[in-house]
Order: C-alpha cells, then sequence, then structure tokens
C-alpha cells in the first residue's frame, strides 16, 4: 500500500482516504463519492480495529460482509480497497499508541475509556501507509473527527480532514453498521435521536439560550422511549467539547443510547445564524 500510494504522489495524483470499518451502508458511501469528486486516487481503507473496542464491547459480533463491500466500492470507482489483517496492523511487540488528551475523555469517552486511543492509533498508522492529501470522516461521529484534527494539527499531518454530512433513514436515524444489531420496533424506536435532536434545534432557534432546559428536554425525549437506555445528552462548546449553560454561539448537542445491543449516537450542531448536520 505504501509503495502505490508513493507512486500515486510521484504521478502528481491527489489521494483521498476514507476509513472504515467496513458492512456499508449510504453514508460510506457518501464519503466515498466526495473523495471520487475530489481526488485522483481513492483509497477505501476496511479495517475493524480492535484497539478501539472495549472488552465487553461487540468487536466479535460487528457485521462484515467483505464481498459486498468489495463490490459496493468498485461501483463507487474506488481505486483501492485497503483491508489489511489484524496482525499486519498490530504486529507482535506494538508499543506506540497516540493519544488526544482531554477530548478523548469527554461524552463517548466517558462510557468507552481508551475508544478514542485506538481510534487516533489506527489513523494515524493508516495516514503514514496510505498518505493521503485528504482524509473524509462523518460528522455523524463528530467527536472522532473533532480529535482526528486535533491529531493532525498537533502532530503536523500534512492533509486536510473534510467532514461529511450525516446520511439519515427517513425516520431520521443516522446510518450506522450497528443498526443491523435492530429489532424492527428498536429500529422504529431509535427515530427518538434524531428527534429529540431536532427539537432542541428549534428550541435553539426559537432564542431559547438556557442548555440545561435544552438537555432537559433531550433527556425527556429518549427517555420516553421504552426501548432506549440513555448513556448521555449534552450540549457542549463544538470544539472544546465542554458542556456550556448558556447558548451564545453554535452549540453541540450529541446524544448517544443504548437499543437492545446496540449503542447509537447522533448529534446536530445548532446555534442562532447557523445550521449544520
Ligand atoms: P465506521 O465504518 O462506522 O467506522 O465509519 C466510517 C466513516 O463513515 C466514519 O468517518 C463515519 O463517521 C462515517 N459514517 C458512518 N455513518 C455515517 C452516516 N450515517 N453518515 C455519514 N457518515 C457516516
Amino acid at each position: 500500500m505504501q509503495r502505490r500510494a508513493e507512486a500515486y504522489r510521484r504521478d502528481g495524483k491527489t489521494i483521498g482516504l476514507v476509513p472504515t470499518m467496513g458492512y456499508f451502508h449510504e453514508g460510506h458511501l457518501s464519503l466515498q463519492r466526495r473523495a471520487r469528486a475530489e481526488c485522483d486516487a481513492v483509497i477505501v481503507s476496511l479495517f475493524v480495529n480492535p484497539t478501539q473496542f472495549g472488552p465487553r464491547e461487540d468487536l466479535a459480533a460487528y457485521p462484515a460482509d467483505f464481498e459486498r463491500d468489495r463490490a459496493l466500492a468498485e461501483q463507487e470507482r474506488a481505486d483501492v480497497m485497503f483491508a489489511p489483517s489484524r496482525d499486519e496492523m498490530y504486529a507482535a511487540g506494538h508499543l506506540t499508541f497516540v493519544e488526544v488528551e482531554r477530548l478523548s475523555s469527554k461524552l463517548c469517552g466517558i462510557s468507552r475509556p481508551g475508544h478514542f486511543r485506538g481510534v487516533t492509533t489506527v489513523v494515524a498508522k493508516l495516514f503514514a501507509i496510505c498518505k493521503p492529501h485528504r482524509a473524509y470522516f462523518g460528522m455523524k461521529d463528530y467527536q472522532q473527527t473533532v480529535i482526528v484534527e486535533q491529531m493532525v494539527r498537533d502532530l503536523n499531518f500534512d492533509l486536510g480532514i473534510v467532514r461529511c454530512p450525516t446520511i439519515r433513514e427517513a425516520n431520521g436515524l443516522a446510518l450506522s453498521s450497528r443498526n443491523s444489531y435492530l429489532s424492527p420496533e428498536q429500529r422504529a424506536g431509535a427515530g427518538v435521536l434524531y428527534r429529540s435532536l431536532c427539537e432542541a434545534q428549534r428550541m435553539i432557534e426559537s432564542g431559547v439560550v438556557d442548555a440545561c432546559a435544552i438537555r432537559q428536554s433531550v433527556i425527556h425525549m429518549i427517555q420516553s422511549q421504552p426501548e432506549a437506555t440513555l448513556d448521555y445528552a449534552e450540549v457542549v462548546d463544538p470544539r472544546a467539547l465542554e458542556p456550556v449553560a448558556a447558548v451564545e454561539g453554535p452549540v453541540l448537542v450529541a446524544v448517544a443510547a443504548m437499543f437492545g445491543p446496540a449503542r447509537l449516537i447522533d448529534n446536530v450542531v445548532a446555534g442562532r445564524y447557523m445550521r449544520a448536520n
């Protein structure tokens, strides 16, 4: 992969990297399309990264369909699908990890300690292997994108991060490979996440500044859904990811909840004068 990437660079081609854990849905494909539109060579990586899963998480159960993914990446005209084995990525004796402090221990970092350390480590490795000029990340995983951007700045990676919008089902549920764990009732119930975020957005746009009231509205809506077990709902500064007391500029409203075996996350950025996601 490194030799191929080097050859693209020698030929003056811009390389776009789309890191994924596979089991593609329209969210993954939207990133691939954006990379295809913006870059000369598109590398789609597929690696279910063990270091970002906790000991009681779903690494063993994580859905996979390599042949389908390969066909889809081909349809999107990716140049390379890079799918290394676990042993290739983490050879015996691997000792080096990358950790972005502070940002990694907030929001999802609280219930998933070590998760973002695994993410930044594997993403740093993928950057060193695939040598991209641009790497594409989805806003569904807002915290992950912010952490990767921080790592790129701090470690002087010579590439740009492209933020891509969240793709959703008709009921608002953000597409996720983990949605395949959901029963029909859970899938229908999980629409509450985005509904609660839209209500938060509506409150903010109508002038509510009390972050506590906005957060309580989100919590109340999610807790009223019998299929949901709330992990967190927070109103935070979109860069520092620190809770805010009052909505004075753009804020990130972020939620995580379990629906049966699936831990689902979602978010919106809201604020007067702006709308995102
Ligand atoms: P994953 O395979 O879940 O690690 O996701 C790979 C990339 O796809 C990450 O940058 C995700 O943020 C992005 N992604 C996942 N779900 C969506 C979605 N519903 N819309 C847009 N991007 C997504």
